[in-house]
């Protein structure tokens, strides 16, 4: 036997999602992946203490706040899905976005992002870095490709976007995107939460880095938060937009190999810097939980795909319905960019509008009885939750109808159940709202 799934890239995506990064031989042939519940490690022989702290490499370890062996794992499994060069794992979702913004700018820098985004990065963008000196340049139509271009200038730092937008599933032409911000030196952040990298791979369309909430569909369980930043690799820092790429590339010559420095400056930085000095680093615990749960991705994907499809196409006829955003649906404006994108299927997210308005929200939401009211998406349970109030009630009508947030929008999170419990449920809710 010559072990070496853990480090072929040609194999498929089932294969890698359970073999991926993870070697038995390293770990005392532990078959599936040890917790090092261990704060800090020993040096061992002088050698190695001299190359452990002058040298800023994964795998030589020192203290958990940047590096742990089940991170590492996790870390090198989301790399080799997402078709990446490196990776790294944050203990939330925010945490990584958070992280990924600091790394890339510096004050008096912008960020050219979508208005159709998850409501804390919206708030985080809009709200919180301006005061930090990060201006975010919010594309009122993410539809029209030529809205971002028209919004990138000299002091653009990132041009940030989510692969299905959310709660209306829209969908940004992400390759004519990519191609007016790479013409200017822009890198692009996706944020490939509600797709994964089964459903989406955002590098083979343009994206550099990609940024995930792992506590959902990742993880898939619903049990532990997580964030994950990965970077594609290629973009050219030095093209005179970054300085602090090229005064750190400069600072880490001697502690870091200068392939890996050159291949994969950003996430170098990301390391020393933001899980260095900022911490945010994911529990080996935690990392442990997202593992077990990505074994399945692709499986519990599928069926997500699967019931969503089944499920927007119950409620498009429903007379208790007023409209459903979901580009699996032919009548979606999304449809034709969903074909090209999405040929695995959607995700498990959809959104839809009662045609009772806001009184029929509560009597709908209350006689569910195998969806829960819940805010959290991507797990194998199914939920409902009411946008307005429970995921977006911070920001102001406008902002909220930008994201496509109306007063009668019910989001689901369709999960791994019986399709036909699914439709029976939403039909019994329905029939009260
Ligand atoms: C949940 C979520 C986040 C934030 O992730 P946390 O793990 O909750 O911090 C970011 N983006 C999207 C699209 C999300 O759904």
């Amino acid at each position: 036997m010559t072990y070496r799934a853990h480090e072929r890239r040609d194999l498929g995506f089932s294969t890698r999602q359970v073999h991926a990064g993870y070697d038995p031989a390293q770990h005392n042939y532990a078959k599936n992946v040890p917790v090092y519940q261990t704060a800090a490690f020993e040096f061992g022989d002088f050698e190695r203490s001299v190359r452990v702290c002058t040298t800023h490499v994964p795998g030589e370890m020192s203290y958990s706040r940047t590096s742990n062996p089940t991170n590492k794992v996790l870390e090198d499994r989301i790399a080799s899905l997402d078709g990446g060069e490196a990776a790294l794992s944050f203990a939330s979702g925010m945490a990584a976005i958070a992280a990924t913004l600091v790394n890339l700018c510096e004050q008096g820098d912008e960020v050219v992002a979508a208005c159709s985004l998850y409501g804390d990065t919206v708030t985080l963008l809009a709200d919180v870095l301006p005061r930090y000196g990060v201006a975010a340049r919010i594309v009122e139509d993410p539809d029209d490709p030529a809205a971002f271009e028209a919004l990138m200038g000299e002091r653009t730092k990132a041009v940030y976007l989510e692969s299905l937008g959310n709660p209306r599933l829209n969908i940004v032409d992400l390759e004519a995107v990519a191609k007016a911000a790479h013409a200017r030196g822009i890198p692009v952040v996706v944020d490939n939460t509600f797709a994964t990298p089964y459903l989406f791979r955002p590098f083979e369309h343009g994206a550099d880095i990609d940024v995930y909430s792992a506590t959902k569909y990742l993880a898939g369980h619903g049990t532990t938060l997580a964030g994950l930043v990965v970077e594609r690799g290629g973009f050219d820092w030095a093209c005179g937009r970054f300085p602090q790429m090229e005064a750190f590339r400069e600072e880490a010559r001697a502690s870091i190999p200068a392939g890996m420095l050159e291949r994969q400056l950003f996430t170098r930085r990301l390391y020393t810097r933001s899980l260095g000095l900022f911490g945010g680093h994911l529990a080996a615990q935690s990392a442990f939980s997202v593992i077990q749960g990505m074994e399945t991705l692709s499986l519990r994907m599928e069926r997500h795909a699967a019931n969503a499809q089944a499920v927007a196409e119950f409620l498009v006829g429903h007379p208790k319905v007023a409209q459903v955003d979901f580009p699996g649906l032919a009548g979606s404006p999304y449809h034709a960019l969903a074909e090209r994108y999405f040929p695995r299927g959607l995700t498990g997210m959809l959104s839809f509008r009662l045609a009772g308005g806001w009184q029929a929200v509560g009597p709908f939401l209350d006689g569910l009885e195998v969806f829960d009211d819940m805010v959290n998406v991507g797990d194998t349970k199914s939920y409902a939750v009411y946008p307005a109030l429970a995921t977006h009630l911070g920001l102001s009508p406008e902002e909220q109808r930008r994201a496509g947030v109306w007063p009668d929008t019910i989001r689901l999170s369709v999960g791994i159940e019986d399709a036909d419990d699914l439709i029976a449920d939403l039909d019994q809710a329905l029939a009260r709202a």
